[in-house]
C-alpha cells in the first residue's frame, strides 16, 4: 500500500515529535520543512532566539491548571512516554529524576491536580522549605529531566532513521508547502501540519494574533552534585534543571509580550541568589556556611552561557484544529492540521499532541 505524503512545517518538538509518531506508524512518508533545525548550525555557532526549542530547560512539571482536563491529558500522556523513553532509550537525554514544587499560594485552596495522579508524589514538611515566608505548600514527586540538545538531534535522528525527509526551508506563505509533496502525489488531498509557534504570527495565510511571546532567561552552569528539578512558583519564580551531564538550566523569568533578546545583568543576578536558595548542591559541599557574596562569586564563575528564549504562548491556548485551504495559483485544495502555542509545555505535553494530531489525520 502507498504512504500517504505529509508535510510538516516546523522542526521543534512539536514538530519534530509529529513527524516521528507519523512516519513510524508506516502509513504516511514525512517531509519536515522549516527555517531552524536541530544541528544546523556551524560548530560553536549560537542557536538563533527565532525558535523555542533550544532554550527549554527542560522537565516535566505540570503547567496545566486543576480545572484544565485537556492540558493534564497531554502532559499525563507525555508522562508516561518519558518514561519508557528514559528506560529504553539513553541516547535519548532522558532521565527520571526528582521533581521538587513550591508553592507560594494555591488557587481556590485546592492542592495542585498532579498530586494526586503521581504514583509517589509527596507532601513536603513546611520545616525544609528553603524560605517559609515564600512557600506556602510544597510537592516531591518522580518526574524528568529532558536534555533538550541531545533529545532535539535525537528526534531529528530517529525520524530520518525512519526514512523522513528534513529540508532547512523559510516559507512566507503556507501555501508554499505544496511545493515540498512530489506533483505526483498531488492528486490525493494533500495533508500539512503546521508547528511553526510563534511564526504563526506572520506566516500568510495563518497570521495568528492570539500568539505572544513570553520571554525566559536563563543561565547554564557546570553543577554537577545537583540532580533534583526544583520550581518554585508564587510571588517569585525560579527553576533549576539538571540536564544529567553535569551541566544545570536555572532561571527564570516570564515576560509576556518582551521581545528583548539581550540578558539582563540583574536578573542574572537575581537567578543565581535565588537558584543557590532552592539548591545549596549547585556549589560544592566546602561551600556550605560561607557568605552569600562568596557562594555567589562561586556560582558565576560556573556560568557556561546566559541565554535568552521566546515561550511561543497562544492566548486561549495551543491551537490544535484543522483548516482548508486552496492554492491560490493552482487551484489545489489541502488540509491544514494546525498545532502550535505550547507556551512553556511544549516538551511536556509534545507527545500527548503529536498522538491527538495523528487521531486527526487518520481520520481525514
Ligand atoms: C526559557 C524556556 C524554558 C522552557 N522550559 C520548558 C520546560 O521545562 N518544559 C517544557 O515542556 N517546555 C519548556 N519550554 C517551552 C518549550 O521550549 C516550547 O513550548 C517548545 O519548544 C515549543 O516547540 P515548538 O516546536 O512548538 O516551537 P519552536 O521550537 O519555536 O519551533 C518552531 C519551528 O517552526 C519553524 N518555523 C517558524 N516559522 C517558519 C516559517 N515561516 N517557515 C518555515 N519554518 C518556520 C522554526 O524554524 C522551528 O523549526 C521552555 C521555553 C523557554 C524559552
Amino acid at each position: 500500500m502507498s504512504k500517504r505524503p505529509v508535510v510538516v512545517v516546523g522542526a521543534g518538538v512539536i514538530g519534530l515529535t509529529v513527524a516521528n509518531q507519523l512516519q513510524s506508524s508506516g502509513k504516511y512518508s514525512v517531509t519536515v520543512a522549516a527555517e531552524q533545525v536541530p544541528g544546523s548550525l556551524p560548530a560553536g555557532a549560537r542557536e538563533s532566539t527565532r525558535w523555542a526549542s533550544p532554550w527549554a530547560g527542560a522537565n516535566w512539571r505540570a503547567w496545566s491548571s486543576n480545572s484544565d482536563h485537556v492540558l493534564q491529558d497531554m502532559e499525563l500522556q507525555t508522562y508516561e512516554k518519558l518514561g519508557e523513553l528514559a528506560d529504553t532509550s539513553p541516547e535519548a537525554g532522558i532521565q527520571r529524576t526528582q521533581g521538587v514544587d513550591y508553592f507560594g499560594k494555591l488557587a481556590d485552596n485546592a492542592l495542585p491536580w498532579y498530586a494526586a495522579k503521581l504514583d509517589n508524589a509527596k507532601e513536603i514538611p513546611a520545616e525544609q522549605f528553603p524560605n517559609p515566608t515564600d512557600t506556602i505548600y510544597g510537592l516531591c514527586y518522580p518526574t524528568f529531566i529532558i536534555n533538550v540538545p541531545v533529545y532535539l538531534e535525537y528526534l531529528k535522528s530517529r525520524f530520518i532513521g525512519l526514512g523522513g525527509l528534513v529540508e532547512q526551508k523559510s516559507l512566507s506563505h503556507i501555501e508554499e508547502s505544496l511545493l515540498l509533496f512530489n506533483p505526483d502525489t498531488l492528486s490525493s488531498m494533500p495533508i500539512v501540519v503546521n508547528c511553526t509557534a510563534l511564526g504563526s504570527r506572520v506566516l500568510g495565510g495563518v497570521c495568528d494574533k492570539q500568539m505572544c511571546p513570553v520571554r525566559g532567561q536563563t543561565l547554564v552552569v557546570s553543577a554537577p552534585e545537583a540532580k533534583r528539578t526544583i520550581t518554585r512558583v508564587g510571588s517569585k519564580f525560579d527553576y533549576v534543571i539538571p540536564r544529567g551531564d553535569g551541566t544545570v538550566v536555572l532561571g527564570g523569568t516570564a515576560e509576556v509580550g518582551s521581545w528583548e533578546d539581550a540578558a539582563d545583568p540583574n536578573t542574572t543576578q537575581r537567578i543565581l541568589r535565588h537558584a543557590l536558595e532552592l539548591e545549596p548542591k549547585l556549589l560544592p559541599q566546602s561551600m556550605v556556611g560561607r557568605p552569600e557574596s562568596e557562594r555567589m562569586q562561586a556560582l558565576r564563575e560556573n556560568i557556561i552561557s546566559v541565554n535568552v528564549g521566546f515561550r511561543p504562548m497562544r492566548k486561549g491556548g495551543p491551537r490544535l484544529e484543522t483548516e482548508s485551504f486552496v492554492d491560490t495559483k493552482s487551484s489545489q485544495p489541502f488540509t491544514v492540521v494546525h498545532c502550535y502555542g505550547h507556551a512553556g509545555f511544549g516538551y511536556q505535553s509534545s507527545m500527548g499532541y503529536a498522538s491527538k494530531v495523528y487521531q486527526i489525520i487518520s481520520a481525514l
